[in-house]
């Protein structure tokens, strides 16, 4: 599973480091998230599809 952060998308709602911050980090001083590592580790998928799940503008792309 490989996973992204639509730039253009992101509000920077902080939700997904909150959620899963294994995945997720903000940039500082910016709007938007960012990914830590695309490739997703099988121990963090289930984390990573909330992520995108509650992500109100649907800025996280998961592609498996
Ligand atoms: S949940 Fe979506 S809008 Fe919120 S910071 Fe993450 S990518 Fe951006």
């Amino acid at each position: 599973m490989k996973v992204c952060v639509d730039q253009d998308l992101c509000i920077g709602c902080e939700a997904c480091p909150e959620l899963c911050p294994e995945l997720f980090g903000m940039y500082p001083n910016c709007d938007f998230a960012y990914v830590l590592t695309e490739d997703v580790p099988s121990e963090l998928e289930k984390c990573a599809q909330e992520a995108a799940q509650t992500c109100p503008v649907q800025a996280i792309l998961i592609e498996d």
